[in-house]
């Protein structure tokens, strides 16, 4: 469910004004889909990024897990999301021990 208009061809989207850079929704995606990147004029000194879209196995954990309705994800009639692959959960563990911030490229 979202607030904002769901994007084309766009899995997982964000609203950057309402985010808190809580950390949930980077904490529960079990594809290391999302991270924070530095972002100096944020609270907390960062904000949530989209880092690896096409990863996004449409679990709504992220949608879910977000205490201010800040992070949609596409319907599942609408978007043909990724299956979850050994890659991605070995990304999600690397940005959980890296603070939940962006990995170096
Ligand atoms: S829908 Fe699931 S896989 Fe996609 S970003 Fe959210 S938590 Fe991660
Ligand atoms: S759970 Fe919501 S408020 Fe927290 S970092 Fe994610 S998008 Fe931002």
């Amino acid at each position: 469910m979202s607030n904002m208009e769901a994007p084309a061809n766009t899995p997982v989207w964000v609203n950057e004004a309402r985010c808190k850079a809580c950390d949930k929704c980077v904490s529960v995606c079990p594809a290391g889909v999302l991270a924070m990147r530095q972002e100096v004029h944020s609270t907390l000194g960062s904000m949530i990024k989209v880092v690896h879209p096409e990863a996004c196995i449409g679990c709504t954990d992220c949608e879910l897990a977000c205490p201010d309705f800040a992070i949609y994800v596409a319907d599942k009639k609408e978007f043909k999301f990724a299956k979850l692959t050994e890659e991605a959960k070995v990304r999600k563990e690397a940005v959980i021990k890296n603070n939940y911030r962006e990995l170096e490229a």
